[in-house]
């Protein structure tokens, strides 16, 4: 419970602390969500935040990757115009996509709450020594996760609770760990939140093969079964409360089993939207999926709902993959949204 001390802390607009010199990164972007000024950029780069307060909540960022993923802006998002990204190439770049290149970037991260005594992580990455054929960005990865998250003062075996927000690849990687031959749970001692229906979504011996089975190849067998077998997965049905503040609900779509985690703490609300939204342009235009929903409609139902929620509560959205700040404010625009403010986290 220091991690505090091992980073700088701040609420959701406002620096404590000794964070003063980095005063602007929590009030960047503005109503278009541009990134920061070259000036405020170079403040930030000397001084990364990585923990924000909400309410009585502390949410830390550790990062597992952040950069291009192999894939270009219409093949992440097959319906969005070429054009769009172009028109507004001069915030979505450098940190969620790249003129010329036109590849997307990602980041894989897992947010670490501390709530009421208990330590909480929101989904674990890609994982390391995976075999991925079919999705290779995230095969056989390398990565010193552990030590970052060993950096926010988390040890393995504190971490009471794990939540998978749903059962992708890159979602319940750190779950397990290699062992010799074996693959074990990382974190022993804590309960892994797993929604009932995407278990028995991705369950071999189920009766439907989801459209990304291809992709999520071995996940079950290395990240997911293991778990189970240890005894230590809780599978959830409709909502579940983790405690006062901090409650789980559905949001089928990207899966059917996908699920959103709320937080109401103090005056501050936050909701962490998983794969809801994977680039600021669909706040402007929720009707892009990614490539990656197994049910379209659905999909672009449930982002419209979470950020309908989101604007009219004046809550922080984190979903699981968005890159620089990571999280935002939003507000309703149009018949759409757009970015009020970026969370106070150093752009990654
Ligand atoms: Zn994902």
């Amino acid at each position: 419970m220091n991690s505090i001390n091992t980073s700088r802390s701040l609420n959701r607009r406002g620096f404590v602390g000794a964070a003063a010199g980095i005063g602007a990164a929590g009030l960047l972007g503005g109503a278009l969500g541009r990134p920061a000024t070259a000036s405020a950029a170079a403040s930030e780069s000397r001084t990364r935040v990585e923990t924000i307060k909400l309410g009585k909540v502390t949410v830390t960022r550790v990062l597992e990757y952040s950069g291009p993923v192999g894939m270009t802006s219409r093949q992440f998002f097959p319906g969005s115009p070429k054009e769009l990204w172009e028109e507004n190439k001069d915030w979505l770049s450098p940190d969620f996509w790249k003129p010329g290149t036109d590849m997307v970037n990602s980041a894989l991260q897992t947010w670490v709450l501390r709530s009421g005594g208990r330590t909480i992580l929101i989904d674990t990455g890609a994982g390391n020594d995976k075999f991925r054929p079919y999705a290779k960005q995230w095969q056989y990865m390398d990565t010193g996760f552990l030590g970052r998250l060993s950096r926010a003062g988390v040890r393995p075996e504190d971490v009471d609770v794990v939540v998978n927000t749903h059962l992708h690849n890159d979602h319940v990687g750190w779950n397990t760990r290699r062992e010799g031959r074996d693959w074990v749970p990382t974190f022993p001692n804590a309960t892994y939140l797993i929604p009932k229906i995407e278990f028995d979504f991705w369950n071999p011996a189920g009766p439907v093969r989801p459209k990304y089975w291809q992709g999520n190849q071995n996940v079950w067998e290395d990240s997911v079964l293991p778990v189970h077998e240890a005894g230590l997965v809780k599978l959830w049905e409709g909502s579940y409360i983790l405690d006062s503040g901090l409650k789980l609900d559905l949001a089928a779509g990207h899966t059917p089993g996908s699920s959103v985690i709320r937080l109401e703490s103090g005056n501050d609300r936050a909701v962490f939207i998983g794969d809801l939204l994977h680039t600021p342009l669909q706040l402007e235009h929720p009707e892009f999926n990614s490539c990656f929903e197994e049910d379209e409609k659905q999909a672009l139902a449930t982002r419209r709902r979470e950020l309908e929620w989101a604007a009219d509560h004046k809550a922080l959205i984190l979903p699981a993959h968005l890159p620089g700040h990571g999280a935002a404010e939003v507000e309703r625009s149009g018949g759409n949204f757009r970015i009020k403010e970026w969370a106070g986290f150093s752009r990654s």
